[in-house]
Parts: structure tokens; C-alpha cells; sequence
């Protein structure tokens, strides 16, 4: 089993040194050829809009709907969930629609914005930490609500083979939401 992170940009090599520590092998992914060569995606944190360009300038925006379509487990953190979203709100950049979300850009303010908030996950604590975070606006039915913050805002969330979350796992100790992304891949 390899999992695929995308590296065109982003904190990339903070979610591999997270699957390092779990012994698991990736394989960064900055081309189609790579992308073929993985069980499931990360897509990280960063700059959606730069990330966008990228994705279209690869064609890897292309291989990653098609794959998603076909039940490959892909999992959007902070830009990435925006990229993952079926509408965002500011209408820029183009997203993905890989799940029935829509999703607020910069909605928690700038990078001196940003805060830790302990959520629960699988009911036990989890230091989320936030920067310059989507906030997601809404949700359809399907959307199972993994953690919420104090206010009842969904920030983890799932739908099938899709993950996402607006704050950034990668940069904790906290391993348990990397482990559940490697269950999905296994069990895809
Ligand atoms: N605000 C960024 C964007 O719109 C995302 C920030 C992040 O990934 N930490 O792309």
C-alpha cells in the first residue's frame, strides 16, 4: 500500500513524516505517472489557488475526479478541503466537487489568526489546530460530521471515500486521524 501525498505545493512533507512515523509507505505526487502509482491522496494544506493552477497545469485536476469518482479515498486538509468542496463561496479557485460540502476561505481571519482549538475525535480530545482555516458553510445529508468545534462547525468531515478537515493534523502529534486515512486506503 502507498499513499499518495500531493506535493505542487503546501506542507506536503509534514503529513509524510506523519505516515513515516506510522511505517507506512508515500509517494509525493507532482505528476499524473506519479498519481497512478498510489492508493489513495492527500491533499494538503497551503494556497488553494496556487495548488489550483497546478492541478490544471499537470492534469492531475482531471485523473484525481475520475479516480475519486471510482471510489480511490482521498482526503483534503485546510487548502486541500477547499479544493475538495462542491462550491466555495468566494468562487475562486475552481474546486474539485469530491464531496457535498461548501466551504468559506479565510473565514478565522489572517496567519496571526491563527488559534488551537481542542475538538473531539472518535470522543476523545484533539488539539485542531487552525490557520487561516475554511470554515464550512454547509453540508448535505450524506456528510457524516466526524469533530465539531465549540460553536457546533463541522471541521471534520466524511462522505464515502472522501476526508476532510479545515484544521491541519500534520502538525501534531496526534496520529489517530492519519491512521483512519490509512484504514481507508486499505479497506477501499
Ligand atoms: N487560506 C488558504 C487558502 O485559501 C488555506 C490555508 C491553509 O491551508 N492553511 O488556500
Amino acid at each position: 500500500m502507498k499513499i499518495g501525498i500531493l506535493a505542487l505545493q503546501g506542507d506536503f512533507h509534514e503529513h509524510q513524516n506523519c505516515f513515516n512515523k506510522l511505517s507506512v509507505e508515500t509517494q509525493l505526487v507532482k505528476s499524473v505517472s506519479e498519481f497512478d502509482n498510489c492508493d489513495s491522496l492527500v491533499i494538503p494544506g497551503g494556497e488553494s489557488t496556487a495548488i489550483s493552477k497546478l492541478l490544471v497545469n499537470t492534469k492531475l485536476d482531471k485523473a484525481i475526479i475520475e479516480k475519486a469518482s471510482e471510489g480511490f479515498p482521498i482526503w483534503g486538509t485546510c487548502a486541500g478541503l477547499i479544493l475538495i468542496s462542491n462550491q466555495i463561496i468566494e468562487n475562486d479557485p475552481v474546486p474539485l466537487k469530491l464531496i457535498n460540502i461548501t466551504t468559506s476561505r479565510n473565514y478565522y481571519g489572517r496567519q496571526i489568526d491563527s488559534f488551537v482549538e481542542k475538538i473531539l475525535f472518535e470522543k476523545e480530545n484533539f488539539e485542531a489546530i487552525f490557520i487561516r482555516a475554511p470554515k464550512i458553510v454547509d453540508f448535505e445529508k450524506d456528510i457524516e460530521l466526524l469533530s465539531l468545534t465549540h460553536d457546533g462547525t463541522p471541521v471534520a468531515v466524511k462522505s464515502k471515500n472522501i476526508l476532510g478537515t479545515s484544521f491541519h493534523p500534520e502538525l501534531t502529534d496526534d496520529l489517530r486521524i492519519h491512521k483512519m486515512f490509512i484504514d481507508m486506503t486499505e479497506n477501499k
